[in-house]
């Protein structure tokens, strides 16, 4: 499944592509744009706009809208209606910034392309392949962790989780 977020989402679109979902994120977009996205390349598009999510409905899209509040519950949401497993793994991560596929780089490649610090600290590093993003684990995945932690509560708990079905 690769999934389209309108300009509200682009924070649950990164969380997705750490994750390693394809998601086009599309910003400062027409509802008309977003629909043809979505029907052209065969993707699920999410929205936090009921009026467009029925717009897409009424074409046949795969269309959710998403209602969590925080980030986590958004998440949550997303996980367990798309069965998406909430697993970082830098090797399967798409880029935050392009949605491109990351691949693993050697050290010696990237050397001069990220802070002293961060090469001297880190082993591992992942590269875009698209726009030539240099990812690595650093001090930020603790809190990557823990916030996919709280998602994992939310799912457990059963909050955050939508009942009503609109039509
Ligand atoms: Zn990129």
């Amino acid at each position: 499944m690769k999934f389209v977020a309108d300009g509200m989402l682009g924070r649950l679109a990164r969380w997705m592509r750490l994750l390693g979902e394809d998601v086009l994120y599309l910003k400062d977009t027409e509802d008309e744009e977003l629909i043809e996205a979505a029907l052209e390349e065969k993707r699920a598009l999410l929205t936090s706009d009921v009026a467009l999510y029925r717009r897409a409905k009424a074409q046949n899209v795969n269309a959710y809208a998403v209602e969590g509040k925080t980030e986590s519950d958004r998440l949550a949401e997303i996980a367990r209606i798309f069965r998406i497993p909430l697993e970082a793994d830098p090797n399967r991560s798409r880029c935050a910034i392009c949605n491109g596929s990351t691949v693993a780089t050697q050290k010696r490649r990237i050397e001069g392309k990220v802070p002293g610090k961060v090469f001297a600290r880190n082993m591992d590093f992942w590269m875009c392949s698209s726009c030539g993003k240099i990812y690595w684990k650093g001090g930020h995945w603790l809190n990557i962790d823990l916030v996919l932690q709280d998602v994992k509560r939310i799912l457990k708990e059963d909050k955050g989780i939508k009942r009503v079905t609109r039509s």
